[in-house]
């Protein structure tokens, strides 16, 4: 449990009135006051009495190692039982600040390609924990411009996601306009579907990563379990019933799903839904090798990401060739904790 929650229990215990806890959440969030022994609004009795149960600061995630770059910095937070997950800040030139956030302590999915597949699952992450990842940029100063749930993790396979991002656009909190958040997903069917009911402004990523379903299974064991053809018609009804643009993420791996025949078998399967057709983005992301995978991938060549993107784009299909944001801080998901706990 992490500290604001343990704070609204305490409260109540101690019989407080209502409107103290209130009190508490708008002097963390509007006000951004981190310390107890700051909320001039709390009568100093109760703020000893915090402080004596929880210690001087409202946030229970603690930074156990960070790595700086030029445009990502990256943290690994321990958490209460001393689990750790990964955050990371990404500025941009133009002042752009993006978070990129965790929620789940290790994966279950094993994508081969991932790091964190190869550690297995550890936790969900609470709904609060999540908010702290956030909260602590947030006490820091930094504007919540951009979150995107891309760090460890499998969202929609934590039943706590729901929960936090009501807590994410709740205007007591950090009311968050659900158009700057993202949520990526390697395609959990039920959760894809429950965004479009409950979050239709929310941006969504699929983790496609292969133009047919054989290559698909072979990277992705979630394959099997819900099938791109079903992810597709699923992101489909999203489009037709929300009008907004979904994204796919499809990391290049050398000689694995980089080559043109690739290109073209994805122009293929998108070029099948003409209508939603306009509102599909492709990401193409290099592979940026990590400790666990590395021997079995590699990153493709320049020439090749050259030419899948013009077999793409000759194509009709809106893509890009995404910076490979970090790789000179491992800031691919799982391998700051990888390299933490080997
Ligand atoms: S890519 Fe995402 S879903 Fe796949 S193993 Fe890594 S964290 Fe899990």
């Amino acid at each position: 449990m992490t500290k604001l929650e343990r704070c609204k229990e305490l409260l109540e215990n101690w019989e407080q009135p209502d409107y103290r806890y209130r009190q508490i959440l708008h002097a963390v969030f509007q006000q951004k006051i981190s310390r107890f022994q700051d909320m001039s609004v709390l009568p100093a009795e109760l703020r000893n009495r915090l402080i004596d149960t929880l210690g001087e600061t409202v946030l229970t995630l603690r930074p156990a190692q960070e790595s700086l770059s030029g445009q990502a910095d990256k943290l690994l937070f321990a958490l209460e039982d001393g689990e750790k997950i990964e955050a990371v800040r990404l500025h941009y030139r133009k002042g752009w600040e993006s978070f990129c956030i965790s929620s789940q302590c290790g994966c279950a999915f094993g994508c081969k390609f991932c790091a964190t597949g190869g550690m297995g699952k550890r936790r969900d992450l609470t709904a609060w924990e999540i908010v702290e990842e956030l909260l602590y940029f947030f006490l820091q100063g930094h504007p919540l411009q951009s979150v995107s749930f891309m760090g460890m993790g499998e969202p929609f396979a934590n039943p706590n996601l729901f929960e936090a991002l009501s807590l994410l656009t709740d205007p007591a909190i950090f009311g968050m306009s659900q158009r700057r958040i993202t949520i990526s997903t390697v395609g959990v069917l039920p959760g894809i579907q429950r965004l479009t009911r409950e979050f239709p402004q929310i941006n969504l990523a699929y983790s496609l990563h292969a133009p047919n379903a054989e290559l698909r299974k072979r990277l992705m064991p979630v394959e099997r379990r819900w099938p791109m053809e079903q992810i597709l018609d699923a992101l489909n009804a999203h489009i037709r019933r929300t009008h907004r643009r979904v994204f796919l993420a499809y990391t290049l791996l050398k000689n694995q799903n980089d080559t043109i025949a690739h290109a073209r078998e994805l122009g293929q399967l998108l070029r099948k839904n003409p209508k939603e057709l306009p509102l599909y983005h492709v990401d193409l992301i290099p592979y940026n090798a990590t400790e666990h995978a590395g021997e079995l991938f590699e990153p493709p060549d320049q020439k090749r990401i050259r030419e899948f993107y013009q077999a793409l784009r000759k194509m009709g299909v809106s893509c890009a060739v995404r910076t490979q944001f970090g790789s000179d801080i491992d800031a691919a998901c799982g391998q700051l904790y990888a390299k933490e706990s080997s």
